[in-house]
């Protein structure tokens, strides 16, 4: 399975449109790692390719990626960051299936032309999506509106995705973690934070469990910088995602 991160900032980006803190300000002056689009991941595996969720940038990071083509599009939830790029899609030439959580489904807006165009699919949690031998299980995580985190198995290799998950976990996705390859945490911030998870709770995650790699991406202006982001996490096998990077399992 190929995992490829089209962007890892958090809902703002980095730099973040009209911000001039220090770190805004050193992402314009030098592109690097620091510059961050927002959070989409490309998941290719068993000659598919899901695209998981569409931020506004996501017409020219899938150009830039040299994709032209998807098996589908999967939503986590309806922030902005997440779905602010869906109407980019309505000039696409084919039909495109789009699945969404039912309770997300009708939070999306469409425009006409992408009505047409779109395959829209509902879902629960808990049931699995089939793409050949890659299958896919969406599961609820805790966020201020609902919001689905998915578990992608193919072969014997499972990657847990959290999308905006708080920092509390359930047992099903305790039991998942146990399991998993790698894992893959939205973390805006490093300290901890009420409605997201914080580097430093992936930090006690990957402590109680003995997850075999964890990543944090949808990283915000307030976090470290990249380079001192993987001083910190590297002592704990974790990886800090930077746009463009591909990882294989
Ligand atoms: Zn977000
Ligand atoms: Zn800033
Ligand atoms: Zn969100």
């Amino acid at each position: 399975m190929r995992m490829r991160f089209l962007g890892t900032g958090a809902a703002e980006g980095i730099p973040s449109f009209g911000c001039t803190c220090q770190r805004c300000q050193m992402a314009r002056k030098k592109r690097s790692h620091n510059v961050r689009q927002r959070a989409a991941l490309l998941i290719e595996a068993a000659g598919h390719r899901i695209l998981l969720d569409t931020p506004p940038e996501i017409s020219s990071q899938l150009d830039q990626a040299e994709v032209f083509d998807l098996s589908a599009v999967l939503l986590s939830h309806e922030h902005f960051d997440h779905v602010g790029g869906l109407v980019e899609f309505e000039y696409l030439n084919r039909v495109l299936p789009i699945f969404a959580g039912y309770d997300v489904l009708p939070k999306l807006r469409l425009t006409p032309r992408l009505e047409e165009r779109a395959l829209l699919s509902g879902f629960h949690s808990h049931t699995w999506l089939h793409f050949g031998d890659l299958r896919v299980m969406p599961f609820k995580v805790i966020h201020h509106v609902p919001c689905y985190g998915f578990a992608f198995e193919e072969t014997g290799t499972r990657v847990l995705h959290f999308s905006d998950s708080g920092p509390d976990l359930s047992d099903l996705h305790r039991h998942l973690l146990e399991g998993a390859d790698v894992a893959i945490f939205h973390t805006p911030t490093f300290e901890p934070h009420h409605s997201h998870m914080s580097v430093e709770s992936v930090i006690s995650l990957v402590q109680e469990y003995s997850l075999q790699r964890a990543v944090i991406t949808h990283i915000n202006h307030n976090n470290l910088l990249h380079e001192e982001l993987v001083q910190q996490v590297a002592p704990y096998g974790i990886t800090v995602a930077y746009d463009g990077m591909t990882l294989e399992v």
